[in-house]
């Protein structure tokens, strides 16, 4: 029996790191130690350990959490759709403490200065390599993918940087996701060659021949038992990502499949984990309507949450982002179902936790080759640059204000994208601060003409990936950001009615549906989009503004909510 109990030692291990908030940078770090972070009490047979979305963020980073996560529908108001001060509340963390520094955005600025930066694959790898020392035998390491993109050294290496890296890490198994925009070819050869443990991807197949791609399950021995582990990766990647990269390969959540797919592993298997990259709300729904599967590691959307989420017999978690967070679950399994649980995600304080000398090696060597494109500093920051929210994050609005500028236009569009490393006020920004928020396989900054109904249809169609109150739609992601233009937005309504009110943001004008205005964006999934990088479009901007001071932007109206 799995009971409330079971849920409260998060809250317990809250306690432990609490400060007062106004304490000073040294009193804070005090407060935190590699034994009280990791302190745990094991539970059962088997230690699950899970990372997800680390997007190549390899060095300890600042990264706020978002203010503004919207849930529709059934989900509204439940985790991981709190934000800010009701998040505290909500799980009992102390204003000013460590945890609520990790977990939320209130104070984020202020208390990054006190508490420093969290993550580093260096400091990953003590925490695992301590909890496997404590549990030898017993202990399975998951990545629940997007862990190969997301800085220049993995762009360059086309993914390589992060193989490496994992497979010193000794993780297990991975799914997968921004992996597949490397395309199909880079894909295979890294998973045939180079990859040191099993890919999973059931839900992938061959356009030609609707065969699987990937395996699907794999069974692993850890204490005692036999753990089905089934891979499922992003969904929507043809639809989210240039379908271009893949084109033999089609995806979809395939409800059915996964049920057939459950029900082959619970024969032979003592625990079924899904390792799942579908976005927690989609992942809610599957465990509301899937039998069989007894915990689900959930991924894409970025949700870091201090308690496992019971849908029915199934537990969910959320272990966040960018390598911030490892989150620990220990089963005790007794006649094929989970009798008892202990969970906690485990913020990764880099100034606490000591690097591991073998990664921070590995580190130096994958980074050397890169340091003189990396470490250029191009400018400074005034004010605190973060992209995470449902809505633009100051540096979105950054890009969107370059987009205009530098390419000329009168609107601006940026992709939602949930990944990308915050600045704190009074931070040099380098090439590699730059590239944290646009390294990706299709960077290409266009500028063209839309017309104005144009625009408000491509706002309603992500909207509606977004907001789409059936989660078995909804993509993940946050709006599009816009450069040049305000607009209200009704999450409540349906597509091609929830946005209003559009405006010009120069003169106020409202935009007229048949006039053509100058748009830049980039990111296009059209393979013959042309137009310069994205980071030498943003490089540009800073270089020549030097400073930066970039307020929250706040023009966009939002109900419904
Ligand atoms: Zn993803």
């Amino acid at each position: 029996m799995i009971t409330r109990r079971d849920f409260a030692t998060a809250g317990a291990a809250a306690a432990l790191l609490a400060g007062s908030g106004s304490l000073g940078r040294l009193a804070a770090q005090q407060k935190l130690t590699q034994d009280k972070l990791l302190a745990f009490e094991p539970v059962g047979q088997v230690t699950l350990l899970h990372f997800t979305d680390i997007h190549a963020q390899l060095s300890p980073l600042y990264f706020r959490e978002p203010s503004v996560n919207l849930g529709v529908g059934a989900v509204k108001g439940l985790p991981p759709h709190i934000t800010g001060a009701a998040l505290l509340k909500k799980y009992g963390l102390k204003p000013g403490s460590a945890e609520a520094y990790a977990l939320s955005n209130v104070d984020f600025a202020r208390l990054a200065a006190s508490y420093g930066r969290l993550g580093g694959i260096d400091r990953m790898a003590t925490a695992v390599e301590a909890i496997r020392a404590e549990r030898p035998g017993r202990t399975l390491l998951l990545d629940g993918g997007d862990t190969w993109q997301g800085d220049y050294v993995s762009l360059k290496t086309r993914g390589g940087s992060m193989v490496e890296a994992m497979n010193a890490l000794g993780v297990d198994v991975m799914t997968a996701h921004w992996e597949f925009t490397y395309g199909t070819d880079r894909v295979q050869e890294i998973v045939e060659d180079e990859l040191k443990f099993p890919f999973l991807a059931g839900n992938v197949r061959d356009t030609e021949w609707n065969e699987g791609v990937f395996e699907s399950t794999q069974y692993f021995e850890r204490g005692g038992l036999n753990i089905a582990v089934i891979g499922q990766a992003f969904p929507f990647t043809p639809i989210a990502n240039p379908r271009h990269l893949i084109e033999n390969w089609s995806f979809g959540i395939r409800e059915k499949e996964i049920r057939k797919t459950v029900a082959a592993a619970r024969k032979k298997a003592d625990l079924v984990v899904l390792l799942s990259h579908n976005g927690f709300d989609v992942d809610r729904k599957l465990a509301s309507r899937v039998d069989g599967i007894d915990v689900i590691l959930t991924g894409h959307t970025h949700d870091a949450l201090p308690e496992a989420v019971q849908v029915r017999d199934t537990l969910l978690v959320a272990s966040g982002s960018h390598g911030k967070y490892l989150s620990r679950l220990d089963l005790d399994v007794k006649n094929r179902k989970v009798a008892g649980f202990r969970y906690r995600l485990i913020p990764l304080f880099s100034d606490a936790i000591a690097p591991d000398p073998k990664m921070k090696a590995l580190l130096d060597r994958l980074r050397a080759p890169h340091r003189a494109v990396t470490e250029k500093v191009i400018g400074r920051t005034d004010t605190l640059l973060y992209r995470r929210g449902n809505f633009n994050g100051t540096f979105d609005d950054l890009i969107c204000n370059a987009l205009l500028e530098e390419r000329d236009a009168e609107i601006s569009l940026s992709p939602g994208f949930r990944w990308g490393a915050s600045l704190l006020p009074g931070q040099d920004i380098s090439m590699n601060d730059v590239y944290n928020q646009t390294a990706i396989t299709y960077p290409a900054a266009y500028r063209i003409k839309f017309t104005g109904a144009f625009l408000k249809t491509v706002l309603e169609d992500v909207a509606d990936n977004i907001f789409n109150p059936d989660p078995y739609y909804q993509q993940g992601g946050d709006m599009v950001r816009v450069g040049g233009l305000n607009y209200d937005i009704d999450v409540g309504r349906k597509i091609g009615h929830r946005i209003s009110n559009m405006t010009l943001m120069r003169n106020g004008e409202a935009i007229d549906p048949a006039r053509e205005y100058t748009v830049s964006g980039w990111a296009s999934v059209n393979p013959d989009t042309k137009g310069p990088p994205i980071w030498e479009v943003v490089a540009g901007y800073i270089g020549r503004k030097k400073i930066i001071t970039q307020p929250a932007r706040g023009k966009i109206r939002v109900s419904g909510v």
